[in-house]
């Protein structure tokens, strides 16, 4: 079995040679745990499980190690432990802070049918390899120590920019933050800076006599080199990191190790947005996985886990995602046909081999879903495809036995009130003619968000769009 992946640093879909197949590696950067994750952050969380899984599936499951890291310092953590615990040691207040945010995330993620990852490295826990990486870098002159800050050279990296396909002099030109004046070079970057009043603060490493704290990207380099070793077989996280954050901890480990690469394969996931804009607070579309799993307030309904990880699924890793009601109310209903057709079905046998061999190339999941979704409905008229379907799903993390009330959690299928269902989808066809999409596909969603599922069709005589619509469940 082969296995294809995109990889960022060579642009194109390659073979996986793990070094040693025996442990193949994989790294990829987790979240930064201040507040509730969001449901973006569940996509490189579902997208890698299942790249795991298969992982798993090809290698052996024993012969997987998958590392996901928890950031448990940095501004916002530090600014957020100092408002709520205010009395409290710095030290003491972001570790009160980020287990209390890694338990929620733990338990949202759970909900999504995540396997937990093999290591979960905390930062702070890695303070002693971060120094001991400041001080090869200072010592094989990489890096320089500036008014007790460890910057990062750059120019003294031959091809500083390759992940990101950028050059020096474009970075440089293009750096229109106002440079601190110790930075030698306007693009060095900062591996540790001293601690302000009220952060948290550690003995600094290269002589530096005053406490200080970490830069970002330098965790990742020691957790991974701990975990890993210096050169691993994948590396993963969201589009967003590719640069800055990827491309100095390749600069970082390489530079530090005398290596040619940091990770064989750099994998990166695409955005997720809400209702076709950005998630921001500020536009009130921010969403976080508690809400969808606990909440009513994205189309009025608590959503399965099952459902937010099936909704994912549907769209290839490295595509944008629009997370729309109307998205999880289409995996409800298959997660509906699924429940009553396996029905006390035990598992038999491995994945079907198509769903597999779909996966390996470059994860594709849509792919891998509409055989799904043949299977499906091979099953439920025959009995004998059943328990092979269940194993699929197993596999995949889409089924785990639930019946149809589990997965309808939260959603009460009220009595409509036909006259205004009638009334919004008179004014769903209206904003339709005037071509107002974005208003016709709110009010669709808000009909999804009530239950209400649409079916536009051309009335053969005239040549206008009917819509009929029925109550799901
Ligand atoms: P953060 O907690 O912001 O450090 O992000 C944790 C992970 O989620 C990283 O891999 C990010 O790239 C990823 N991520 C953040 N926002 C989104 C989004 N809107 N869509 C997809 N991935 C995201
Ligand atoms: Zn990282």
């Amino acid at each position: 079995m082969t296995l294809r992946l995109y990889n960022t640093l060579s642009r194109s879909k390659d073979e996986l040679r793990p070094l040693d197949p025996t442990n193949v590696r994989m790294y990829v950067c987790g979240p930064t745990v201040y507040h509730f994750a969001h449901i973006g952050n569940a996509r490189p969380v579902i997208v890698f499980d299942v790249l795991y899984r298969l992982l798993r599936h090809v290698y052996g499951a024993d012969h997987v190690t998958y590392v996901r890291n928890i950031t448990d310092v940095d501004d916002k953590i530090n600014a957020r432990a100092a408002e709520r615990y205010p009395d409290m040691d710095p030290l003491k207040a972001i570790r009160k802070l980020t287990e209390e945010t890694a338990a929620q995330f733990h338990k949202d993620i759970a909900a999504l049918g995540v396997l937990p990852p093999s290591v979960e490295p905390r930062a702070t826990d890695h303070i002693g390899e971060m120094k001991a990486l400041c001080e090869a870098l200072v010592k094989n002159g990489h890096a320089y120590v500036a008014e007790d800050h460890v910057l990062f050279d750059v120019p003294s990296m031959k091809d500083y920019g390759r992940l990101s396909g950028r050059s020096l002099e474009e970075m440089e030109a293009g750096a229109r933050v106002e440079v601190a004046p110790y930075k030698k070079d306007a693009m060095d970057f900062v591996l540790w800076k001293p601690s302000k009043a009220g952060e948290p603060a550690w003995d600094s490493p290269c002589g530096i006599k005053t406490k200080g704290r970490p830069g970002w990207h330098i965790e990742c380099s020691a957790m991974a080199g701990k975990h890993l070793g210096q050169v691993f077989d994948i590396h993963g996280g969201g589009i967003d990191l590719v640069f800055p954050h990827h491309e100095n901890e390749v600069a970082q480990s390489r530079c530090a190790h005398g290596t040619a690469a940091m990770a064989q394969v750099w994998m990166h996931n695409g955005f997720l947005q809400v209702e076709g804009e950005k998630m921001s607070k500020s536009l009130g579309n921010f969403i976080t996985i508690h809400q969808l799993l606990d909440g009513k307030d994205f189309g009025g309904s608590q959503w399965h886990g099952r459902v937010v990880r099936l909704a994912m699924m549907g769209t290839h890793y490295r595509q944008p995602i629009d997370w729309t009601v109307e998205r999880l109310v289409q995996a409800r209903s298959t997660l509906f046909e699924i429940a009553d057709t396996l029905a006390g079905v035990e598992a038999e046998g491995g994945p079907n081999e198509d769903v597999v061999a779909a996966l390996s190339d470059d994860l594709n999941t849509p792919s891998a879903l509409s055989i799904v979704y043949g299977l499906l409905k091979s099953a439920r008229r025959n009995e004998a495809a059943r328990p092979g379907l269940r194993a699929t799903l197993d596999f995949l993390g889409l089924y785990g036995g639930e019946t149809r009330d589990e997965l309808n959690v939260g959603f009460e299928a009220k009595a409509v009130d036909a006259a205004k269902v009638e009334g919004l989808v008179a004014a769903r066809l209206a904003a339709r003619k005037a071509k107002d999409f974005k208003e016709s596909d709110r009010i669709r969603d808000e009909l999804a968000g009530m239950g209400v599922s649409l079916k536009d069709a051309k009335d053969p005589k005239t040549g206008e769009i009917v819509t009929t619509w029925e109550v799901a469940r």
